[in-house]
């Protein structure tokens, strides 16, 4: 028996779990102290009540023999991918059903995909990044190179056309910055990746968090990325879903044997998402479901304008917030000793920069998904301290 000796090569613990027990010590050591976590990305407000309701019909009919169900399809509930179809018609972008799978969030689908493309690929990834692009292919001992973000390019790098690379991850609107590629940007990156035959796994799980109605929500709104893209959705922070779970991912049938190859994969490792859970999704994209999730994300960035505001005030340097529910603030040196700093002094829990990479150093996101009144205690706390 042999072990993934790849597994070596990852860091010991994964960000948010290092944040956690870090935070788990602190609260063990301090048991009356208060802490605010605006730390890991899950969202606090309740789930639409459009979506509830149709849970509860959902769990009803599976306890009638007359409406039963028990497998469903591999690729998801038609009901659920035709409302995921008539969401992207609405803003000109025309799927097939069968270019739409069904999934139980964007994490799984983000490292499974990686199962019909060749281990010897090259992975542009930028830097900021979701560590879950790198820890992917780390495992898969895949070799990985990095495009910088930085202040200077608005954390939206663009290809170097000097990088050799077969499969890049885009995340827009961008965890960790917050920043989002408008459609000459994606161009830029569609072009790029038909000229040199790569792939983009595009990564739009934060796509309800966009309010500047000139920025693109999916690729598919850029000509050409039906030929070079697949791109991966989540529920999760659009409509609540991080315990609930459900997401989708789209391959065009343009882009070649990847489409089958998925399905193939799916059939073959996956036995589909409840069918209680994709009612639940379906309403998230009825009229009321979708004016519901707006209401949440409202509250969330009332948030981050009051965190805004505070570093404004603070003169502290941040961007994001706007189309995105994480400010990314600059923190002025070691990101760790920050995080220190503010869970010690100020009881409130962020996320070091340094965690999501190189070109996090220096910075520190912090979340707009907590309850409003934590948030403008936990922005007073850090205005006394900094
Ligand atoms: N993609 C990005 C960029 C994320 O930030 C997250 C979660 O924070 C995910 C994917 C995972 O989403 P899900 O809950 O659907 O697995």
């Amino acid at each position: 028996m042999k072990l993934n000796a790849h597994y070596d090569n990852l860091k010991e613990s994964y960000l948010f779990a290092t944040v956690a027990n870090k935070t788990a010590v602190y609260t063990k050591e301090h048991p009356d102290k208060k802490i605010i976590r605006m730390g890991i990305g899950d969202v606090t407000r309740p789930l639409p009540y459009a979506v509830v309701e149709a849970g509860v019909k959902a769990a009803r009919e599976l306890g009638d023999a007359a409406t039963f169900r028990g497998y469903g399809p591999y690729e998801g509930y038609e009901f659920l991918r035709q409302a995921i179809a008539d969401y992207y018609g609405a803003r000109g972008v025309k799927l097939g059903l069968d270019e739409i799978f069904v999934s139980e969030g964007a994490k799984s689908d983000v490292g499974g995909i990686l199962d019909i493309f060749d281990k010897d690929n090259t992975v542009l990834l930028p830097d900021p990044v979701y560590p879950v692009y790198v820890d992917s292919n780390v495992m898969d001992g895949r070799k990985i190179v990095f495009t910088h973000g930085d202040r200077e390019n608005g954390f939206l790098p663009l290809p170097d056309e000097k990088v050799e690379c077969d499969l890049i991850y885009l995340c827009s609107p961008n965890n960790p910055t917050g920043a989002v590629y408008d459609k000459a940007g994606l161009k830029t990156w569609v072009n790029y990746a038909n000229k040199i035959g790569a792939v983009i796994l595009f990564d739009a799980a934060y796509e309800f968090f966009i309010s500047d109605p000139d920025l693109p929500h999916s690729i598919y709104e850029i000509e050409g990325a039906d030929t070079c893209a697949i791109e991966m959705c989540s529920l999760s922070k659009t409509a609540g879903f991080t315990g609930t779970r459900c997401g989708y991912m789209i391959i065009p049938k343009k882009l070649g044997k990847c489409n089958a190859m998925w399905l193939r994969r799916q059939s073959t490792k996956f036995n589909g998402v409840s069918y209680v859970v994709q009612r639940m999704a379906e309403a998230v994209f009825s009229a009321q479901g979708v004016a519901e999730c707006a209401e949440n994300v409202a509250y969330y960035k009332r948030n981050t304008a009051v965190m805004a505001e505070t570093f404004s005030k603070l003169g502290m340097w941040f961007t994001g917030g706007v189309n995105s529910p994480y400010i990314w603030l600059s923190c002025g040196g070691d990101s760790w000793k920050f995080f220190d700093k503010l869970l010690s002094e100020a009881n409130v829990v962020g996320t070091p920069g340094a965690g999501f990479g190189a070109c996090g150093e220096g910075y520190f996101r912090l979340t707009g998904f907590g309850k409003y009144e934590d948030t403008v205690e936990a922005m007073a706390r850090i205005a006394k301290i900094l």
